[in-house]
């Protein structure tokens, strides 16, 4: 089983680094033949405009979406998260976006002020303990599909992570701890679509 990474921009190396303490081979992904024989694929924290454009240039957002049709089980987090989206509120215009999952993303959700923060946050699906939150210039979820469930909020309301099938996002960066739960949660969702 082999886990790609989309590597061109971003934190793509953290991400790759934590998957291979939980056993699991990675590829980073900047070509659409790499895309091949994949159990799964995870679009790391960067910059989402550029992410995107790259992204574009390279031929990769029909692969990506043709593969999610046929059941890829993808992660986003952060700037990948957008990407994810089928809508962002204060995108670029002409944003790339892969919009695979319903919903409406806030893209510099958090303002100036808020820029980057740390937040402890109860999620269900992981139990306890509180999962440690770093959010850098991050994303929330203003509105969402029937389909999509929500993992996680903030105290202030703000919906930060969630799933739609094997379709996984989260605003901030579990790629920037140590703690691997999400990464297991995301196997989890790898295995069950295997
Ligand atoms: N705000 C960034 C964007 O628009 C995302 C930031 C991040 O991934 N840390 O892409």
């Amino acid at each position: 089983m082999r886990i790609g990474i989309l590597a061109l921009q971003g934190d793509f190396a953290e991400h790759g680094a934590m998957l291979r303490q939980l056993g699991v081979q990675t590829r980073e992904v900047r070509l659409p033949s790499e895309l091949a024989d994949l159990a799964g694929l995870v679009i790391p924290g960067g910059e989402s405009t550029t992410m995107g454009r790259l992204a574009r240039s390279y031929g990769l957002i029909k692969p990506i979406q043709e593969l999610a049709q046929q059941g890829l089980p993808l992660w986003g987090t952060c700037a990948g998260m957008i990407l994810l989206a089928r809508e962002t509120v204060d995108g670029v215009p002409g944003q790339p976006l892969l919009g695979l999952l319903d919903v409406t993303v806030v893209r510099n959700g958090f303002g100036r002020q808020l820029d980057s923060f740390e937040v402890d946050m109860e999620v269900p699906i992981l139990g306890p303990p509180a999962f440690h939150g770093v959010f850098i210039r991050a994303p929330y979820i203003q509105d969402w599909a029937a389909e999509v469930q929500i993992l996680a909020r903030l105290e202030e309301g703000q919906a930060v992570a969630a799933q739609q099938g094997n379709r996984l996002v989260t605003a901030f960066h579990p790629e920037l701890t140590q703690d691997l739960r999400f990464h297991r949660y995301f196997l989890q969702l790898v295995e069950q679509s295997a």
